[in-house]
């Protein structure tokens, strides 16, 4: 019996990637319920599924921010039957909180924290019943670790985790299942939009040494990180396709086990001075030496933690 999922924030990136691949997928196990804000930028995912379109695959609209589109999204699925939820949908924020306004702040807990609570609001009662379900929540390693300058960001994500690791206890007595993924960076295209407009602002309310760590430290170390350590949209969905068929899905899933020492020193130092000196030494002391460091950082990867992390391949 095929199994119906619906994804959010499926025009680009990691979305489009998990449809695609789901609906590919050879023994045809699920029919993908392929979302996004605005159906007019269908063509690539179109495109991507190639005949899979119109087969295991449908498209609907649906803008987690708004409770209207939820609730109509969700009611035209037949019987609002939903076997496997994945909220992919998010924004990022970059630069000095100081030149960021209140207001956009809070889009992107609208969408990160408040779109993500909203679709579980929606599709969870109707997993309880049936006590049956597979609820996916994409956050990020910055989920379990602050990130400089990615500060309301991280702080979404932070919030998602905390929402997800309160809600898995009670989902277990309904027998609904509950994941996160847990991404490092990702080649999608929004990374790359966000790096060239981040370099042509200005950063009013910003003093010019915050500006100066900003652009000339932080955004030249992130581009290393992403080129060392960057994963593809693929890999996340290949992962998350191992988390929906594992009989006994974890409850938390880093993709890249790069990111393992990075969890390991939060978890080793509960004051937190190991990791706030570590990202210091990072940024301002070993910044050009990025690479090397990441390199230490790779070999210092704790084997326990590794088994932890799932793996693309
Ligand atoms: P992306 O920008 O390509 O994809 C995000 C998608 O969400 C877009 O298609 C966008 O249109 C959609 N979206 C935004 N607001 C929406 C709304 N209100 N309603 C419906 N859809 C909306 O970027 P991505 O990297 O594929 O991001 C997907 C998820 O992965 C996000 O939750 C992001 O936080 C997370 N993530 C990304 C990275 C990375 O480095 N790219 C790392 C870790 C986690």
């Amino acid at each position: 019996e095929q199994k119906v999922v619906l994804i959010t924030g499926c025009s680009s990136g990691i979305g489009l990637r998990i449809a695609v691949l789901l609906a590919r997928d050879d023994l045809k196990r699920y029919h993908v319920i392929a979302t996004m804000r605005d159906l007019r930028k269908k063509d690539r995912l179109v495109e991507a599924a190639g005949d899979t379109y119109g087969k295991t695959l449908t498209l609907l609209s649906l803008d987690v921010c708004s409770d209207d589109s939820v609730r109509q999204c969700i009611d035209s699925v037949k019987d609002r039957h939903i076997d496997i939820l994945i909220n992919n949908a998010g924004v990022g924020l970059l630069g000095p909180v100081e030149s960021i306004s209140m207001d956009d702040m809070k889009k992107v807990f609208e969408t990160n924290f408040f779109g993500t609570v909203r679709m579980i609001k929606e599709v969870m009662p109707d997993m309880k019943k049936r006590r049956a379900g597979h609820i996916i929540v994409m956050s990020s390693v910055m989920g379990l670790q602050g990130v400089v300058f990615n500060d309301v960001y991280t702080a979404s994500k932070f919030a998602i985790e905390g929402f997800c690791e309160s809600m898995a206890v009670q989902l277990l007595k309904f027998n609904v299942k509950l994941s996160l993924i847990e991404p490092g960076p990702v080649h999608t295209e929004f990374e790359t939009k966000m790096m060239e407009e981040v370099a042509k602002m200005e950063y009013p309310g910003a003093d010019a040494d915050t500006v100066r760590y900003f652009k000339d430290v932080y955004i030249p170390s992130s581009i290393d990180i992403f080129e060392a350590l960057g994963q593809t949209p693929e890999d996340i969905a290949k992962c998350t396709k191992k988390v929906i068929e594992s009989s006994r899905p974890r409850f938390r899933n880093l993709t890249n086990s790069l990111y393992t020492p990075i969890v390991a020193m939060k978890y080793a130092d509960e004051t937190g001075g190991l990791s706030v000196h570590t990202f210091y030494n990072l940024l301002f002391n070993f910044g050009s030496l990025m690479h090397i460091t990441m390199s230490i950082l790779k070999c210092l990867t704790c084997s326990c933690l590794r088994r932890r992390t799932i793996s693309p391949d």
